[in-house]
């Protein structure tokens, strides 16, 4: 068995990586190949641990497994992150474990690269204007691999708490583009893509911030009842996702679902997009929406490539387990 630990997964995968292992993904989950199983996620009534599972087997790239982790709120108090997850591959012709690699970052850089995937998929080709809303630990990585997509000029951002703001200004200062704190009002008015990546449970970017033309990433919302967008935004959108049963229950989506704005039918697997452009953005005026809701098949994707970058760079430890 290989064990790549946390400190490692850095040096072992690039965001290009994991943008190319998400496009793969999302295709192989549209045409049925790869499926997710159902997700675990409890209060354990200790530490006030959120704790759970996300699994799932991709058939064409015999990717078996799952991502064991949770939250953790007294863990910055200890020097620790909050969020904390690691990542179990299985053989998936014995069932033996295969490898277990930390899954913190990997979490981040695979999250990042789908709403990048979509981004690329989705947006408007002349876009110049990032957007985006929320500045926690995610919006650094949601930042660098959304301005890989476009040739942008510049990046906007909103958040509740605007101290925090000084993490993606800096990120676009990485890059060489000016930033600007602006309001809800200014964001929607301005930006031509729009990431959400906050933690909220009542809409923040109204339908009258919307204009036509905008491509959203919508990422925060992973946990019934959160949300970032009005439900009405769906109603004039073409709207996508990762997975659609996610989506309409624990995604942004399950909102216009909920109120009957939309329907199931009106959702489309982003996989199908990537394999047909016709069913991407067909005019300048479409307003898109990815719902990034996240699932465990994105993690094995992600892991599988550490595991064979550990393994060609000799950076892997091998037990017989
Ligand atoms: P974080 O705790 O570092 O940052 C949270 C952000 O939300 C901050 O910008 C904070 O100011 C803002 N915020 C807090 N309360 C708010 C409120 N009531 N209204 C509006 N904004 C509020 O978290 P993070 O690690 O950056 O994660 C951000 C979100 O992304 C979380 O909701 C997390 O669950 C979600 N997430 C989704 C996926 C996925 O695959 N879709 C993966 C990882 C994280």
């Amino acid at each position: 068995m290989i064990i790549v630990p946390e400190n490692k997964i850095a040096d072992l995968i690039t965001a290009t990586d994991a943008f190319d292992a998400m496009e793969k993904l999302f295709v192989s989950m549209a045409n049925g190949t790869a499926y997710n199983f159902p997700v675990i996620r409890e209060a354990i009534g200790h530490a006030d641990a959120l704790y759970g599972f996300k699994s799932g087997f991709d058939r064409e790239a015999l990717q078996l497994g799952l991502k064991s982790g949770g939250y953790w709120p007294g863990n910055a108090a200890k020097g620790l992150t909050n969020h904390q997850s690691t990542v179990f591959l299985f053989d998936a012709d014995t069932g033996k474990c295969k490898a277990v690699i930390g899954g913190n970052l990997l979490t981040a850089l695979r999250t990042a690269a789908a709403s990048a995937v979509a981004t690329a998929h989705l947006a408007r080709a002349d876009s110049q204007v990032l957007g985006i809303v929320g500045a926690g630990h995610q919006s650094a990585f949601q930042l660098r691999a959304n301005l890989a997509t476009r040739n942008f000029k510049k990046v906007i951002g909103w958040n509740l708490h605007p101290e925090k703001l000084s993490r993606p200004a800096s990120i676009a200062e990485e890059a060489g583009l000016p930033f600007e704190s602006v309001s809800l009002e200014t964001l929607g008015a301005q930006a031509d893509v729009i990431i959400t990546i906050a933690s909220s449970f009542k809409p923040i970017l109204l339908d009258l911030h919307i204009k036509a033309g905008t491509h959203l990433s919508c990422m925060g919302t992973d946990t019934t009842g959160k949300q970032e967008i009005d439900a009405q935004i769906a109603k004039r959108a073409k709207l996508y996702t990762d997975e659609i049963a996610q989506s309409i229950t624990l995604g942004e989506f399950q909102h216009p679902i909920n109120e009957k704005l939309i329907s199931n039918d009106d959702i489309c697997p982003i996989g199908k997009a990537i394999q047909d452009k016709k069913l991407a953005r067909t005019s300048d005026s479409d307003i898109t929406i990815f719902d990034g809701t996240g699932v465990g098949l994105q993690d094995l994707a992600v892991a599988s490539q550490v595991v064979e970058k550990a393994i060609a760079n000799n950076v892997a430890t091998e037990i017989d387990f």
